[in-house]
C-alpha cells in the first residue's frame, strides 16, 4: 500500500472521543501510517497508543490545532470523504493512479467550506448521511484492497484466527 494519512476535522472531545478513536483504530488497521487530529484529547492519543503496544506497528497519532494550514501545507493529493461528493466509483481509478502522500480527510459534524475548497477531491461512499468510520473504511478498501489483513510487526499480542474462540498469543518475548 502507498503512504497515506488520515486528517480528523472537528473533533469535539466532549462528545466525539468514541468515535474518534474509532477513526484512528481504523485508520490504523486499514493501513495508514498516521492520523491528526483538530484539537488535543489525551484519552484518545492513550488509547490508540495502548492498542498500537499491545497489537503493533508504527502507526502514530498527533493533534493539530490548525487544520487549515495543515491542509495547505500537505505536500500530496488531498481526499475528503463527504456525502456530497463525487462518487468513488467515479474516481477510484484516477485515484489509485497518484503519487503518495495522500491524505484522507473526515470530519464530525458540518464540514467548513475550507476543506471542500483545499481538497483536490471531494469523494462520497454513496451520497447518504452515513459515518466517517464508515466512509473511511470503505475509501481505504476501494483504493488499496485487502489492506485490513496486513501483519503488524512488534507487538505483545497475536490474534489465532478462530472459527470458535477468542484467541491470542503472547509474543512480547519472541
Ligand atoms: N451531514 C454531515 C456533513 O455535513 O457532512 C455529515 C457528518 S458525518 C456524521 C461525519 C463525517 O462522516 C463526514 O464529515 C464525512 O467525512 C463522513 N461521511 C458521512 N457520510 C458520508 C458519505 N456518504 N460519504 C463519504 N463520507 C461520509
Amino acid at each position: 500500500m502507498s503512504y497515506c494519512e488520515v486528517l480528523r476535522i472537528g473533533h469535539r472531545p466532549e462528545r466525539d472521543k468514541r468515535i474518534t478513536t474509532h477513526v484512528a483504530l481504523t485508520a490504523r488497521a486499514f493501513g495508514a501510517s498516521r492520523i491528526s487530529f483538530h484539537r488535543a484529547d489525551s484519552r484518545i492519543l492513550d488509547t490508540v497508543s495502548d492498542v498500537c503496544k499491545k497489537f503493533g506497528g508504527d502507526f502514530k497519532i498527533e493533534t493539530t490545532s490548525n487544520p487549515k494550514r495543515f491542509l495547505k501545507d500537505w505536500p500530496g493529493k488531498i481526499i475528503h470523504l463527504t456525502m456530497f461528493g463525487i462518487s468513488i466509483d467515479e474516481e477510484v481509478d484516477k485515484i489509485k493512479e497518484l503519487p503518495e502522500p495522500l491524505l484522507f480527510v473526515v470530519g464530525a459534524e458540518k464540514v467548513p467550506p475550507w476543506v471542500f475548497e483545499l481538497s483536490d477531491y471531494n469523494i462520497a461512499i454513496g451520497n447518504q448521511p452515513h459515518s466517517e468510520v464508515a466512509a473511511l473504511s470503505v475509501a481505504l478498501s476501494k483504493i488499496y484492497g485487502n489492506v485490513y489483513n496486513q501483519n503488524f510487526e512488534g507487538g505483545e499480542v497475536k490474534v489465532i484466527p478462530s472459527s470458535e474462540r477468542r484467541n491470542m498469543v503472547d509474543t512480547s518475548d519472541s
